[in-house]
This record gives C-alpha cells, structure tokens and sequence, in this order.
C-alpha cells in the first residue's frame, strides 16, 4: 500500500501531468487509514520541530526526547509497535501543523503517476474524488514542494 507513512515517493515528474489538467478532488476523511497500521517513516527536518513543538507547548528538546526516533541519520516521527503514528489519537493530533510529508498527500509523484495510480488509491484513502478540487497548478506546486525535499 503507498500511503502517507511509506517513503516511496518517485514517480511522474511535475512536468508531464497531462491526465490531470483539470484538477483533481481531494478532501482528507481523517479517517487515519494512512496514520495507523503500517510501519513507516515521517520525516521531520527542523522548522517543522519548531513548528511542532511550538503548537504543543513544549520545548523542542522534549519534543524531540518523546516524538522523535533517528533513522537511516534522518529524523522521523515515533510509532507505537503497532505501526500507529504516535500523533494519531482519533485523528491527527497535530494536523494544521504536519509534516510536509503527510501535507502532500495524495499528491505524491507516485499516486500521480497515471490515472489507473489514482484509482487505486481510493482502495485505502476514502478523501481520494471528494471535496475540494485541486487545480492542476495547485497540484504541481504541491508536487515541486515534495519532490525539493523528497525527490
Ligand atoms: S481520508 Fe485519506 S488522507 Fe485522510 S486520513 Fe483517511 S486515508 Fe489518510
């Protein structure tokens, strides 16, 4: 499953979107499908410690002592044994200050591949064709900000 938590991330570069130049619909259920389950990694760099660490009150020490594990020399956010992001906690403890990474999503390189990519995704997100439509621009803004931290 390619979800928020996996770090596949390679895929159609943002200069070749033709089957989506009418936007796309999007609006996240918080259902926590992508948050819990399967262990993954969410990269965290610095201002988002600021960031983060800021909106719970708390110093980015002990945001980093409790919220933070080392992997592969990058930063990710822990999660407990059974693959559950520790900021979920019937929904995203943390949403209007999350990680680039889970912000991005579904617009990943990957999920943007081809519209068969897309389709596939409605299996295990259910905000995939609702909601708000998202202008091809908006998307490839999206895409470039991902893919200059993790393409
Ligand atoms: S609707 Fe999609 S993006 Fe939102 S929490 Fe569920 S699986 Fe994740």
């Amino acid at each position: 499953m390619d979800n928020v938590k996996s770090d596949k991330n390679k895929g159609v570069q943002s200069s070749t979107l033709p089957w989506f130049k009418e936007g796309l619909k999007f609006e996240c259920q918080r259902c926590g499908r992508c948050c819990r389950g399967e262990p993954g990694v969410i990269w965290v760099n610095k201002k988002e410690v600021e960031r983060i660490s800021s909106f719970l009150g708390i110093t980015q020490d002990a945001f980093a002592k409790y919220y933070l594990r080392s992997f592969n020399g990058w930063c990710s956010l822990v999660e407990y044994g059974n693959g559950d992001c520790i900021m979920y906690d019937n929904g995203c403890k943390i949403y209007d200050v999350r990680p680039c990474q889970c912000k991005a999503f579904p617009f990943w390189g990957s999920n943007l591949e081809n519209r068969s990519e897309w389709e596939k995704l409605k299996n295990t997100c259910p905000g995939v064709d609702k909601g708000k439509l998202h202008t091809l621009k908006d998307i490839q803004d999206n895409l470039k900000t991902y893919e200059g931290r993790f393409g």
